[in-house]
């Protein structure tokens, strides 16, 4: 094989996503299998040619199409999210937490599903978060319009709670 390994967390992860796509009646194959178990190995959002770098099979670069193959597949089984403000790919919150991916449907009977994420810019952390009041209120503003919406993704910039309490810190030092 010769494929990397990654930790055993990773690994348990990517076992129940391989399960998860089967019950969908899709296929994990190494290469997904891969790019996944990167993006999940990493505790910030990964670029495709950050991807690309990393990704070695049998000690060999991968090509450019097989790394954007695997992401496209990746994201439209809801097992990763493209953060398009950075142009980068995170594993979908609720298959880290829950190590069962829920294929994005996040549960929602009815109305558009809206994902939405914090964007930290000084850790480059990003978090995934489920509230549905967002969700209820997107839909309302579109339905005001006459416009039915199909989804939304809402991207959230600014400083997370571990960044500013280090900021705090930071500021009692000096004064
Ligand atoms: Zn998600
Ligand atoms: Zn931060």
């Amino acid at each position: 094989m010769g494929a990397t390994t990654f930790t055993p967390d990773t690994e348990r992860l990517l076992d129940s996503a391989e399960a998860f796509c089967v019950s969908r009646h899709q296929r994990l194959t190494e290469q997904r299998r891969q790019v996944l178990g990167l993006i999940l190995d990493s505790p910030r959002p990964s670029g495709a040619y950050d991807l690309l770098d990393r990704m070695r099979v049998d000690g060999k670069p991968t090509a450019p199409p097989t790394v954007y193959r695997a992401l496209e597949f990746l994201t439209a089984q809801g097992l990763v999210h493209k953060i398009e403000r950075l142009s980068a790919f995170v594993g979908c919150a609720h298959m880290l937490q829950s190590a069962s991916p829920c294929g994005h449907s996040h549960g929602h009977a009815q109305g558009i599903e809206a994902i939405q994420f914090l964007i930290c810019t000084h850790c480059r952390r990003v978090f995934e978060i489920t509230d549905d009041r967002i969700r209820t209120a997107i839909d309302a503003a579109a339905q005001a319009q006459g416009f039915r919406p199909a989804g939304a993704t809402v991207e959230i910039e600014g400083t997370c709670a571990e960044c500013l309490a280090d900021a705090a810190a930071a500021q009692t030092q000096i004064s």
